[in-house]
Order: C-alpha cells, then structure tokens, then sequence
C-alpha cells in the first residue's frame, strides 16, 4: 500500500507567511500541467516498478488544488486508476481555499471522488486574515464548510495558525472556538515558522511585525490540547486533531515510512530510505516531462543514523509513540524524561505527554 502526492503550484496570490512552491496564472498553464502530471503518472509507473502498485491515498495539496475544474480531478485520478491500483476505499484529499469554491464546485469535486476536504481557514479573525494575506474573510470559510457538507463531504478539516505576530491567547480562542462551531472531523493547529523567504518573516526580522514569543506560543499548544481533547478530539500528531476514525490516513503514511509518490512541481517522494524530489519551477518542470524526461532535480539515500534519527523525531510526534528497542541505549534519559513529566514508557513504547510535545525536536536529537 502507499499513497500519492500531487503538488497544484498555483494561488490566486501568494500569502504573506507561505514559502511553498506556487504561481499566479493558473488558466495560462493548467491544461498542460494536467498532461504533464497524467505524462509523471505513466513514466513513474514504468519506471519505477518496484513501487507498491496499491493506492491507498491521494493527496491534493499545493498550492491552491481548489482552483482545479470536476474535469481536471477526474482526468488526474483516471490516470492514476489507468497505472496503478486505486484502492476502492482510497482516502482521497484536497486542500481547499475558502476564497476559491462554490458550492457547485464542491458538488463537482465530490462526483469527481474527492472525499475528505482540508479547508485552510487560518484564522477567524479578521485582522489575522489581513496580516496572513488571505484571500478569504471569516465568512467564507464558514460558508465553504456548510456548503461542503450539503455537497455530501463527510470528512472535513480545518487548518488553523497560531503564534502569529502580536497574536493573544484570547485571539487564538476566538478562532478555535469559531472553528468548534463548525464542528470538523479533523482540526490542524500549525505554529507559525517563518524565515526570510517569506514577507512575514522579513517583516519580524526587521521589526516591522512584533516577534512571536515562545512562552505565548507555549500556551496557546497547551490550552489547544486541553480544550480540543475535552470536546473529544484525539490529539493524535502534535499539530492534528481529529474525531473518532478521522485521521488524515495520508499524512500518517508520512509518518509511519509507507513509501508515497510525489508528482508535480516542487513534490518530494519516499520509496526505501530514498528520499527524491522535484524541480521547483512549473516551465521545468513541463518542459523535461515534454521531452521525456522525469522532472526530478535531486535524491537522498539515507544513511542508517538519518533513519534512526528519522523515525525517532517522526514517532515522538505521534500518539503512539517510538519503540523502546530503537532506544535501549538512552533508557536512564527517558526514566528521567517521565520524572520530569515529558513522557511515558508504556509497555514497549515511550510516548511523549503534551508538555513532550513541546520539546520534541530538542528530544529526538537527544535521543537519536
Ligand atoms: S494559498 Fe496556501 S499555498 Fe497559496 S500562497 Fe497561500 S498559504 Fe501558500
């Protein structure tokens, strides 16, 4: 079993805070970047055969895969039907922006087979939404998400950001409380990164946007798991939530080493501790498939430490936790780790509590 990526590198405008991979004129490229993800499907299924053939989930991430037309899907997923095998009950996602979808359009997506929507809501707030560049108001994102449910989707999420420049505790409540309102199947919380690759970062680096503080950010985590998992959300990845039978399958292939195939520009692929990944330019990466060639710009083998390494930092963020056979060696750490209220050892495996959370990258390097 093993799943499929596929990276939509188009947005309406870029966002304020994002770094991904994207560009503006989506109508002047999409036919052909349609051919070129149906062209990566068949040369992937022909040139890498030992890839599990056995589909168990699609990704529609980007980017802003909302701007795609029922067609655009539907030619997309018969193409992966046509060389691979689609699993009948394949969780099948797409990132939708509130600013880009109708209800008609909703309809068409779940005719098409899409049937889980990761809506990216960011915030309720008004002036947050200004601040992050969104296209969207507060009442879009409600209007996407009751529209998605009288479209027949049943499997809903909201992304929401915290830690946002001059952010309160009680700014983060009111978008979580909104976002209770709507009572999604599957909520992620993501904590703010920024860099200077980004406007937001160079706004905080120069002083222009105040800095984040970590104690505030410290409490928003905190108070999230508190009032998420007493309203019955399982609190399954540091930054996801989701009700009973809801995980996002796709995202925990991420962390469990199911290998996945990653097609378009930008998108990385796992397959046996190797590690590859696309050119990030939509004219490349066109232009390579046009001619034949895979559109790849590089690969990573990964040595037995990064695999180590890998699998310890990816467990800690996870509910289940790491097996304590691939740290026997750091047994005095970890007993010390639970005196401290960091983590657990259940039966065979260590789990970090919520306050672990917190730390779990400082963790994993001391325990790899
Ligand atoms: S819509 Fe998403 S991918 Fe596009 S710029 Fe905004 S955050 Fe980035």
């Amino acid at each position: 079993m093993s799943g499929i990526y596929i990276h939509i590198p188009f947005c309406v405008q870029k966002c304020n805070y994002c770094d991904f991979y994207s560009v503006a004129d989506a109508e002047k490229h999409l036919p052909f970047f349609i051919q070129s993800v149906l062209n990566e499907i068949r040369f992937y299924s022909q040139q890498l055969p030992i890839f599990p053939k056995k589909i168990r989930t699609v990704f529609f991430g980007g980017g802003t895969p909302s701007l795609l037309s029922e067609l655009d899907i539907s030619a997309i997923l018969n193409g992966i039907q046509k060389y691979f095998e689609l699993d009948v009950n394949a969780e099948i996602s797409l990132e939708a922006n509130p600013g880009t979808i109708s209800i008609e359009h909703l309809k068409g997506f779940s005719r098409a087979g899409i049937n889980r929507l990761s809506i990216g809501a960011q915030s309720f707030v008004s002036d947050e939404l200004e601040l992050l560049g969104r296209i969207h108001s507060r009442d879009d994102i409600t209007t996407t998400v009751k529209g998605a449910r009288s479209a027949g989707f049943n499997n809903i999420g909201l992304d929401l950001i915290f830690g946002l420049p001059g952010q309160t505790l009680e700014d983060w409540q009111v978008s979580i409380h909104r976002a209770l309102e709507l009572e999604p199947d599957h909520i992620s919380t993501y904590a703010l990164t920024w860099s200077n690759a980004t406007q937001t970062g160079r706004d905080i680096e120069s002083g222009t946007l105040p800095k984040p503080e970590e104690d505030v950010i410290s409490e928003m985590f905190l108070w999230t798991d508190e009032i998420l998992t007493e309203v019955g959300y399982l609190h399954y990845e540091i930054s996801n939530f989701a009700k009973s039978g809801f995980t996002c399958q796709h995202n925990e292939s991420y962390w469990n080493g199911t290998p996945y195939l990653g097609l378009g520009p930008s998108a990385h692929s796992y397959l046996d501790g190797k590690r590859f990944w696309n050119v990030s330019s939509i004219d490349q990466y066109m232009e390579k498939l046009k001619v034949g060639e895979l559109p790849r710009e590089s690969e990573e083998i990964l040595t037995p430490e990064q695999k180590r390494l890998e699998s310890i930092s990816l467990g800690l963020r996870h509910y289940t936790g790491i097996s304590l056979s691939i740290v026997k060696d750091k047994m005095d750490e970890l007993y010390q780790l639970e005196t401290k209220g960091l983590g657990k050892i259940q039966k065979d495996r260590f789990i970090l509590t919520v306050k672990g959370f917190l730390l779990a990258d400082e963790l994993a390097i001391r325990l790899a």
